[in-house]
């Protein structure tokens, strides 16, 4: 607990203005971007740092006090990872957001947590290079959060996630000393890669305070193909054939037929939604590659039996398809007062029973479900609509849920392919994870964060 003595600390440590204290700053960050019906107890003290020192000596207050810290970086987690649980202090990292050195040669970028990713991202494509991690939300999400979660996106099927760009750390222990995971080169393979350990690691392990990313080559040229099914066995049956012929597509997603109707409800935009599935196909490579990767698509596509087959070409028109993909949420949010976004992954050859089973789960429960995702990850986002508040619903939708983890599960996937456990999934790590593995976890977490004041109460139970 933060005594009054423990904010002066703060007040002298920091400069003042850096410290928020009132009631009405502190509501702000006892929530995210998770809709939930769980209610986060507020923290304490919401402070902003500006300097790595100021971490450290915030970090060293509170482990000598045993005050919890979480980190944040814009708050668009979906799974209650930056909110406390038990007070404690909010580490704001929106003053540490300095691009600090960018070198083209090596193809590396040295950033601070608070950058923005989508302004990351713009400044390297400006000077010719490419950072892939591309979640939806990236225009306003952190660096540091992105780590944090080990982010992905529609890229990772081509590209990776996070965890493949990251080369260098530098890290806050919970007790405030600085540590330096990485070689500063693009291969290193001296000792244990303790930087991978804390990406993904949720703020549980230690703070970020500076990354080295990988940067690779941009892409000359992108199109987008975008084609509809009669069945989700005949979508990833095309996506089998583009791959069978060699095709890498940078992006392959997926829309059901709910998503599609609803996003055509609420935001027009000429999709067809008479079909059961659509695939949203993105090649990239040279230009002069683009037409006979376009043409082996289409005829991958043909022969799976798609129809209405649309090809993107100029930079409005292939905006136009991604606003329609991403417009699924945002349109799935008017069917209810509330709406869950969920994350599950199968191995790919699953996907299509999956989102049957998913449908059938939701509608047994009577949930509305938009479905879209990944096929090429074999990760699927079932959007539930809903109404928090009511009590039949949320009893159905937690139901819902669960069946939907068991299946994943059963079918030889997980519960989480990007947006990670949190306090939302920490009951179900233990119906997923080898039990023996997460006494390591906790091993693990126990030598980083002895006193457990890094982000208590989330991915699992000590
Ligand atoms: C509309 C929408 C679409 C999304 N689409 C995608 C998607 O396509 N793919 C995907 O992977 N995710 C997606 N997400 C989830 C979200 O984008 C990611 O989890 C995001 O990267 C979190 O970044 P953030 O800055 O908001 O972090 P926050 O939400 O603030 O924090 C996330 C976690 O990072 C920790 N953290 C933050 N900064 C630090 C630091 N400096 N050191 C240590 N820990 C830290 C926090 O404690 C917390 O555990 C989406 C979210 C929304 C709302």
């Amino acid at each position: 607990m933060l005594l009054k003595s423990n904010e002066n600390q703060l007040k002298s440590i920091l400069k003042s203005d850096n410290v928020l204290t009132s009631l009405e700053e502190r509501y702000c960050y006892a929530q995210d971007s998770t809709n939930t019906r769980k209610k986060s107890p507020l923290p304490e003290a919401v402070v902003f740092v500006e300097t790595i020192e100021d971490v450290q000596k915030v970090l060293k207050l509170a482990n000598r006090c045993k005050i919890p810290v979480v980190s944040r970086g814009a708050g668009t987690n979906m799974v209650g990872a930056c909110t406390p649980t038990k007070g404690g202090i909010i580490l704001n990292f929106s003053k540490m957001n300095k691009i600090l050195d960018f070198n083209p040669e090596n193809m590396t970028v040295r950033v601070q947590p608070g950058v923005i990713l989508g302004d990351l991202k713009k400044f390297v494509e400006d000077r010719g290079l490419f950072y892939p991690p591309d979640p939806s939300n990236m225009r306003v999400s952190t660096v540091g959060g992105s780590i944090a979660q080990s982010s992905g996106g529609p890229m990772s099927f081509k590209y990776g996630t996070t965890k493949d760009y990251v080369l260098n750390l530098t890290v806050v222990l919970a007790d405030g000393t600085l540590m330096k995971l990485g070689a500063g080169t693009i291969k290193d393979a001296v000792g244990y890669h303790l930087n991978q350990l804390i990406i993904g690691s949720e703020g549980t392990l230690a703070v970020v305070v500076e990354a080295e990313l990988k940067l690779i080559p941009k892409p000359e040229a992108s199109r987008v193909i975008m084609a509809y099914f009669d069945t989700m066995e005949a979508a990833v049956d095309g996506v089998n054939k583009i791959l069978a012929d060699k095709i890498f597509p940078a992006t392959i997603d997926f829309m059901d037929n709910n998503s599609i109707t609803t996003v055509e409800k609420f935001y027009p935009c000429n999709l067809n939604t008479d079909k059961e599935a659509m695939l949203l196909i993105m090649i990239d490579g040279f230009e002069s590659s683009m037409d006979d990767q376009e043409g082996r698509v289409y005829k991958a596509m043909q022969e799976a039996g798609a129809s209405d087959i649309v090809i993107a070409i100029t930079e409005e028109e292939k905006d136009s398809v991604w606003t329609a993909r991403r417009a699924s949420f945002a349109a799935t949010a008017k069917l209810a007062p509330d709406v869950v976004s969920d994350d599950i992954i199968v191995p790919r050859d699953k996907l299509a029973k999956m989102v049957k089973e998913c449908k059938n789960i939701c509608d047994k429960y009577s949930l509305p479900v938009c479905m879209v995702g990944h096929v090429g990850d074999g990760n699927i986002h079932p959007q539930i609509a809903l109404n928090l508040e009511d009590d039949v619903q949320f009893k159905n939708y937690i139901k819902a849920k669960s069946e939907m983890y068991e299946l994943a599960v059963s079918l030889g996937g997980t519960i989480s392919a990007e947006h990670g456990v949190g306090a939302e999934k920490i009951s179900y790590i233990e119906d997923t994870v080898d039990k023996e593995a997460i006494n390591y976890m906790r091993s693990i977490k126990k030598v980083f964060d002895p006193n457990n004041i890094l982000n208590p109460g989330k991915i699992f139970k000590i």
